[in-house]
């Protein structure tokens, strides 16, 4: 026989239960903003650094001394510019 209790068992457990459905996307919601918040804030290298275009030559990746144009091995390190 299906007393009220049981009545008020199974409609909690069903609440219990959509709640958990509609819950569940916001929650992965919220973890996936919180990953990409977290990808951006690690710093970027910046691009610009890479490659400036202020110097005059070609600056060496390995040591970094600033050669004049046209040579191809740094006059510091020895190494290809
Ligand atoms: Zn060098």
């Amino acid at each position: 026989m299906v007393t009220a209790g049981d009545l008020y068992l199974l409609a909690v457990t069903v609440m219990a239960l959509v709640a958990l459905a509609v819950a569940i996307p916001v929650l992965l919601d919220i973890v996936r903003e919180g990953r990409e918040r977290l990808r951006q804030g690690r710093p970027e290298p910046p691009v610009e650094a890479e490659e400036p275009d202020d110097i005059d030559g070609v600056q060496c990746r390995h040591c970094g001394t600033v050669n004049d144009d046209g040579y191809a091995y740094c006059e510091e390190c020895s190494r290809q510019l």
